[in-house]
């Protein structure tokens, strides 16, 4: 799990930054505003966070946003580089970045893609009293992480 990451689907979370970032909503007429419009019941608390969540926004959660709400991250320029230097460049590697693009890592389990479309480690870690050995595998356009037990 990435820091920072709040419960929320990913359609809510986007909703909530959408009215905070695009629209400009001030965050204490929010949650009235949600309930109102998008029948969705937030709390003062949750918003803050979500707010929060989305100024220290990982990479790897930039990269699946809608494209209005990437233009408004303080990130921009530097995500954007940063995922124009991971554009594929192979037909295997395009297809992986299809499904990246959808938020979907499943083809992490897929031998074809290791070391052309994520990058594959064995890690270990310590435990309460034993060393725990994980494989983690890096995603080569997005940045997202999965461990995994052996
Ligand atoms: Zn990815």
């Amino acid at each position: 799990m990435a820091r920072g990451t709040v419960n929320e689907p990913q359609e809510t979370k986007e909703l909530v930054w959408e009215y905070l970032f695009i629209k400009k909503e001030p965050l204490y007429t929010l949650s009235a505003k949600l309930s109102r419009t998008e029948n969705l019941e937030t709390t003062e608390y949750q918003l803050r966070k979500l707010k929060k969540h989305f100024i220290e926004l990982e990479f790897s959660e930039w990269a699946i946003l809608p494209e209005p709400l990437k233009r408004v991250h303080r990130k921009y320029a530097e995500y954007k580089a940063e995922a124009e230097k991971c554009l594929p460049r192979t037909p295997l590697q395009q297809e992986a970045y299809e499904m990246c693009s959808n938020g979907d890592h499943s083809w992490f389990n897929d031998s074809r893609f290791d070391g052309h479309a994520y990058k594959f480690e064995v890690v270990s870690e310590a435990g309460d009293n034993r060393i725990q050995v994980l494989m983690k595998r890096t995603c080569h356009f997005c940045g997202h992480v999965d461990v995994s037990g052996p």
